[in-house]
């Protein structure tokens, strides 16, 4: 009665999670965000100015200014320096390694490429079937998992995947099984599915080929995995960089639904260019509209995740295996993507445990003077290790990491210590400067590396290097801060040339 009374306001606070989207719109219409349209799109969704402002300028993909705004991008990433690109003129890793040195062009992005993968078990499909048509995909075997799922029943489907002892293959390597139990126990509704297709790490372009490849295989595994873990809503968080892959899941969601395939909602939600968004938790923030800074761990996304709730998170090769698991043709094989000086660059599914040097062998790769394995936040590989069995214990037991099967070659010819300093480039550029240890760590990582590189390796030097490196590993909050040293730190160590 006096006017003092508002009504409406969470419902209007509730549409946060749309601020990213609205921010892309605006983005691709005007090419860029401009005070006005960012006051705008803040009274629409009821977000503080200057809470958004954070956000905006958060993600590397908003321009704040005219002509910022970049749709034609030249990667200067480790590989593609490899292979010629020029050192500080371009962006962090495009994941098209596979076709180094890469440019992508968003408005013209090239289509997957009609490659067979004719030994391979998760990407048979890929090359073979049209990726915009549902009945392609059925002809060759789709949805014979979903139908498979349903007949079983929740409880079965999590006891068939939990049997398999499938690991996650996002890095982390958690029991799959043992996720969606606790996801499908949990009591607090609703549960949500997001599916992890940031793929960001350097030298890791998996993902991209399963989805431009086939698109469906993702989709019906995620019907799988909402069914066995009773979730009600999914989001499928796919990079920026990857818009061939994100219209044609979007149009896989589509004709899925048409067929009454997917008893879900399934959204597609759009990257900005933040490396950071592949951590689990900062994904969670950046769909609910938040910069994309990660939370801290517990509670764990199966019981506290996106908006609050329970929430099953699975990176896409992950996923895919799912389907082999219910159609009984699962094997224990994972992706890895190489890369670098090798004479046939690509997605390789091979067994776990294969040695290094086989995988090597089949991409074709010379004399070689190291391998990085697992991405920037890997490890380097001399020689002598190359027979290292690609498994999570083999890798393990020499103190290195399948992370994110990214296989990086460099031959004799390679600048050893402009692979380092561009790995601490990527990591000063990704920090999301939550946490002192990481924000201030990357940066004096390296400064440090340029003036050893410069000037000689002095004992200070060495030693502030690594007392920074036990401070990132000890005191960050997420896996970016603490893994930051460790591609560093086994370069400097195993590498001769860097010690000359
Ligand atoms: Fe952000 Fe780095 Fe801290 Fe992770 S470790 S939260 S990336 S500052």
């Amino acid at each position: 009665m006096d006017h003092r009374v508002i009504r409406g306001g969470l419902a209007v606070r509730s549409r946060r999670h749309m601020l990213l989207p609205v921010l892309h719109e605006i983005q691709d219409r005007a090419g860029w965000v401009s005070r006005g349209a960012l006051e705008y799109a803040c009274r629409r969704l009821s977000i503080p100015p200057a809470e958004a402002y954070g956000v905006v300028s958060f993600y590397a993909r908003f321009a704040l200014e005219p002509g910022r705004a970049r749709t034609e991008h030249v990667c200067d990433d480790i590989v593609c320096q490899l292979a010629g690109a020029h050192p500080d003129q371009g962006v962090n890793c495009l994941g098209l390694c596979d076709r180094a040195p890469a440019r992508l062009d968003e408005k013209q992005a090239p289509a997957a490429e009609s490659v067979r993968y004719p030994d391979s078990r998760l990407l048979r499909r890929v090359g073979i079937v049209d990726p915009g048509s549902i009945d392609s995909y059925r002809e060759h075997g789709g949805f014979k998992a979903l139908r498979r799922a349903r007949e079983l029943g929740a409880e079965q489907v999590i006891r068939q995947v939990t049997a398999s002892a499938l690991l996650g293959r996002g890095g982390a390597a958690f029991p799959t099984g043992r996720k969606w139990e606790s996801v499908a126990k949990a009591q607090a509704r609703p549960h949500y599915l997001v599916c992890n297709a940031d793929e960001s790490e350097p030298g890791t372009f998996k993902d991209r080929v399963v989805m431009e490849g086939d698109p469906f295989a993702l989709v019906e595994a995620m019907a799988v995995a909402a069914l066995a873990a009773g979730c009600e809503k999914g989001y499928i968080y796919i990079r920026d960089e990857y818009p061939v892959a994100r219209r044609r899941i979007a149009r896989a969601i589509e004709q899925s639904r048409d067929a009454g395939l997917l008893d879900i909602d399934v959204e597609v939600r759009r990257g900005a260019g933040a490396y950071i968004c592949g951590e689990e938790t900062a994904l969670f923030n950046s769909i609910e509209g938040k910069r994309g800074e990660p939370r801290n761990k517990p509670p764990f996304p199966v019981e506290v995740g996106l908006f609050g709730r329970p929430t099953l998170v699975n990176n896409v090769e992950t996923l895919v295996n799912v389907l082999d698991i219910l159609n009984g043709e699962f094997a224990d094989t994972r992706l890895f993507c190489v890369s670098g000086h090798v004479k046939h660059p690509g997605v390789y599914d091979i067994p776990l445990g294969t040695p290094l040097r086989l995988l090597l062998e089949r991409a074709g790769a010379g004399s070689i003077q190291a391998v990085l394995l697992g991405g920037a936040a890997g490890s380097f590989l001399t020689p002598e290790q190359l027979d290292v069995p690609l498994s999570f214990e083999g890798t393990r037991a020499i103190g290195a990491t399948l992370g994110s099967g990214a296989v990086i070659v460099f031959d004799a010819t390679a600048d050893m210590k402009q692979a380092l300093l561009r790995i601490a480039r990527f990591f000063r550029d990704e920090s999301c400067g939550q946490c002192v240890p990481c924000r201030v760590g990357t940066k004096r990582q390296e400064e440090i590396l340029e003036r050893m590189f410069a000037n000689g390796r002095g004992q200070a030097d060495v030693m502030l290097l690594s007392d920074i490196a036990q401070a990132m590993r000890d005191a960050s909050i997420c896996g970016l801060g603490q893994t930051a040293a460790n591609a560093i730190a086994s370069g400097l160590k195993q590498l001769p040339v860097l010690n000359a």
